[in-house]
């Protein structure tokens, strides 16, 4: 094999795996890319590649920690809990969901699951006392669970398959000497198709998400065992749907997902019905999706918006724009859903339309 240059980045690392075993699924091009991607440096806020939610106001952080606290309360102040995030970015949203809680007097553990070494560190800073965790699986067994996962299982590795002429496949990507494409691979995959898809046209994609199942799985099966609730928050969609959702965003633009693998954010839309499914099969129950506009509206973030604003005049347009950028409809408020699963026991939370 000619040896050139030392390998330069997953470009390089993929251009070599194609060329010496074959096309590889987007789902493993997907894991590889966002696992480059997050570790290489903190990719959040206005100077990076996108901004979340919490990263708009510390009000989104507060109003999760308001319903935490009262899940907290209404299953009678459990002495031992433990607040758990995925992907927790920055650390943000923990903080300032921990600010509010701790007005309750609600001290819970905090255990943050996090895959990014440059993530990590930003983490401790903003979150000390915390624990880091890789998984779920190391997390206490005792006490009751409150789950948090925003924009986190967005990133995690979509698998896709298209309708070709011979009939159901997996989508791969290879690289055509020029650039990386997604195309349908040899493997056939009729049998993964469900029922009421299997007669699409030509073309038709379709998407799951093994390992976001697999984690709701898990906190369904943690919440069943232990208690407690957890809030899934994400951009997505209520029915099952057909098509590529994949895309990539950097420095606050939508650039193409199979240029530059490792240098953008590569998403795809959560599917919510696969998540209800989840809690049906794991026996735990479910409430939402309900629009985060909705639900942040009902947990009173406009009254949160007034009182924050009559503190600072001079950031009074700002608090309001971010107020809006998290709760219109045409901004973050419709795409955005929230979901919650409740173990035996606990409350149906507030703003998700029961007597809380
Ligand atoms: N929740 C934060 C950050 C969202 S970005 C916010 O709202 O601002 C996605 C987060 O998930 C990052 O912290 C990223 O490092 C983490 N992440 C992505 N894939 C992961 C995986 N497979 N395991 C653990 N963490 C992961």
């Amino acid at each position: 094999m000619e040896e050139q240059d030392p390998p330069q980045g997953l470009e390089v690392v993929f251009r070599r795996l194609i060329g010496a075993t074959g096309p590889i699924s987007v789902a493993h091009y997907m894991a590889e890319a966002n696992a480059q991607y997050y570790n290489r440096a903190d990719p959040l806020g206005v100077t990076g590649d996108f901004i979340t939610a919490p990263e708009i106001s510390q009000m989104f952080g507060e109003m999760i920690g308001l319903w935490l606290a009262d899940q907290w309360q209404q299953a009678g102040k459990p002495q031992l809990c433990h607040f758990v995030e995925f992907g927790p970015g920055r650390g943000t949203l923990a903080a300032d969901a921990l600010r509010a809680m701790g007005q309750f007097q609600f001290h819970p553990k905090v255990h943050l699951i996090e895959g990014s070494s440059a993530l990590r560190m930003a983490q401790k800073l903003s979150v000390p006392g915390a624990t880091w965790h890789d998984g779920l699986d190391s997390v206490p067994r005792e006490g009751p669970l409150l789950i948090v996962a925003n924009e986190f299982l967005d990133a995690l590795p979509v698998r896709q398959i298209v309708r070709a002429e011979q009939g159901w496949r997996e989508r791969v990507v290879v690289h055509n000497g020029e650039r990386f494409l997604p195309v349908a691979g040899a493997r056939p995959m009729d049998s993964a198709v469900p029922k009421e898809w299997a007669d699409s046209p030509l073309g038709t994609i379709l998407e799951s998400n093994p390992a976001a199942a697999g984690m709701a799985y898990e906190i369904a099966a943690r919440l069943k065992a232990q208690g407690g609730a957890a809030l899934f928050i994400d951009y997505g969609y209520a029915e099952p749907q057909t098509g590529s959702t994949l895309q990539a965003v950097r420095a606050h633009q939508k650039v193409d997902p199979f240029v530059d693998p490792g240098l953008a954010d590569l998403t795809a839309l959560v599917d919510f019905a696969q998540l209800k499914q989840i809690a049906l099969a794991g026996d735990v129950d479910c409430h939402g999706p309900v629009g985060q506009g909705d639900w942040l509206m009902a947990l009173g973030i406009a009254q949160r918006a007034a009182v924050l604003a009559r503190g600072q005049p001079a950031k009074a347009q700002e608090i309001m724009t971010a107020l809006d950028r998290l709760v219109s409809p045409d901004q973050m408020g419709a795409l955005f859903k929230v979901l919650a699963y409740r173990g035996p026991g606990w409350p149906v939370g507030a703003g998700f339309g029961g007597a809380a």
